[in-house]
């Protein structure tokens, strides 16, 4: 690829349009950076110049660009088999994938079924829901529960589900029925308040409820809030007592991102179907799993009606079930989990320190995640930007969520690098505010 920068950003703008982006604007003063290739926890431009990919590439490069492992497996895949269907075939990395998973995932969760990325993960676990809780004689509970500030993904289901106004708001008029529970606030370390009223909500409407959908621990697209544990354990004996599934979304969270490989194993709580996506194939291509417990899986035995009638034409493909697989031997033999401790201890210090700048409020991180709010502008704020542009002349690719600053890089990232990371971060933070 040698066109020169100017022609590719002149086609950009004549023809692409980009996710998230005011496209008026970006087309009349948008300078955008023109990536030709990444390695590790690093991004180049076409001018040659390096930049720290803070965000991992909307959360998914965990263990950074082009890891040499996952070149491999992927090359070596796509010589021997691209593509088939998953239907009356199958293949080994498919096969091997699940039962890796399998291995990895909370208690309980015991079958593996396999789509493009988050959203369909979610949408998967959604209709799971619904035709689990219809093969139990039970077609009257279609309702979900979920929290305020959730993202699930994009597609008309899962934006039901979502609680960030601003992305809620256009579809308003034709999502389904959700009913929205405030999570507990930042630094409530018993939950007490958002945990009776989620139980309140799930007795009152128990009888149509199908599930309980959350992102544990950490609620990403919403800004990077935290809360308590103990919230998931409530949520989890609350949905007990009236058979209400619990799903899981650790898309973002998954795969070490909050400490643990999982986010519920900070609660030690399982859910009945997790969703996973990001992470899970390494950044490298689009491949997702949603897992799901024996009690949900044979739900749907029986006639052949009852079977689950969902699957995308990519579901299972080999490319990215190879990838995958590798990506959990490479958490293995790397120990990658092993190495966020301290990677975690540099972020949190940081994070900390940002705390005591004046104009910074709930400065807060947890494993690979740090973030700060500069303003109360939510995702339309425009601070975050100004730490965007100064970061950028300083070497990183910091892109915020409007007012709040965040880092969340490859889990993997070399140690100069996250130094280097954050010290960008504080001086980036400081000139916006200042
Ligand atoms: C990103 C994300 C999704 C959607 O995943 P896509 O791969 O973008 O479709 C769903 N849930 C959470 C928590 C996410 O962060």
């Amino acid at each position: 690829m040698t066109r020169a920068r100017e022609e590719i950003v002149a086609l950009d703008k004549r023809y692409v349009w980009h996710p998230y982006t005011q496209m008026e604007r970006y087309i009349e003063q948008a300078d955008p950076f023109v990536i030709d290739r990444a390695a590790g926890a690093r991004i180049w431009d076409k001018s040659g110049r390096s930049y720290i990919d803070a965000n991992a590439s909307w959360w998914v490069a965990a263990l950074g660009h082009g890891h040499p492992r996952l070149v491999e497996a992927l090359t070596e895949q796509a010589r021997t088999l691209a593509h088939v269907a998953l239907a009356g075939t199958t293949h080994e990395p498919a096969a091997l994938l699940a039962e890796a998973l399998v291995a990895r995932a909370p208690r309980g969760l015991t079958r593996v079924f396999y789509s493009d990325d988050g959203s369909t993960a979610l949408e998967a676990a959604i209709k799971m829901a619904l035709g689990y809780q219809r093969r139990r004689g039970r077609p009257e509970r279609t309702r979900f529960v979920s929290l305020q500030g959730a993202f699930h993904g994009e597609t008309l289901g899962v934006t039901a589900l979502g609680g960030v106004e601003v992305f809620r708001r256009p579809y308003a008029g034709v999502l389904m029925d959700v009913v929205f529970v405030e999570p507990p606030p930042f630094g409530d370390e018993i939950g007490e308040v958002a945990s009776s009223a989620l139980a309140r909500v799930l007795d009152e409407h128990q009888d149509g409820v199908a599930a309980v959908v959350l992102e544990p621990i950490l609620q990403g697209a919403e800004g990077m809030k935290i809360y308590t544990p103990a919230f998931l354990r409530s949520a989890r004996q609350a949905c007990d007592r009236h058979d209400i599934l619990f799903v899981a979304d650790e898309v973002f969270t998954g795969y070490g991102r909050t400490g643990p490989f999982w986010a519920v194993d900070h609660a030690g709580v399982s859910p009945d179907i997790l969703a996973t996506a990001k992470g899970f194939s390494g950044g490298m291509l689009p491949m997702a799993a949603t897992l799901a417990s024996d009690r949900v899986f044979e739900a749907f035995f029986g006639p052949a009606d009852a079977a689950f009638y969902y699957g995308h034409s990519f579901c299972g493909n080999p490319l990215g079930a190879r990838v995958a697989l590798e990506v959990l031997r490479v958490f293995d033999d790397e120990r990658v989990l092993e190495g966020i401790e301290l990677r975690a201890k540099k972020i949190a210090d940081a994070f900390a320190a940002l705390g005591r700048v004046e104009g910074c409020r709930d400065a807060r991180a947890i494993g690979m995640v740090g973030a700060v709010d500069l303003g109360s502008g939510g995702y339309l704020g425009a601070a975050g930007w100004r730490a965007h542009e100064k970061a950028r002349e300083l070497g990183a690719y910091l892109r915020p969520l409007g007012d709040t600053v965040y880092v969340a890089p490859p889990l993997n990232i070399p140690l100069p690098d996250l130094e280097e990371l954050l010290q960008i971060v504080g001086e980036s933070v400081r000139s916006a505010l200042g």
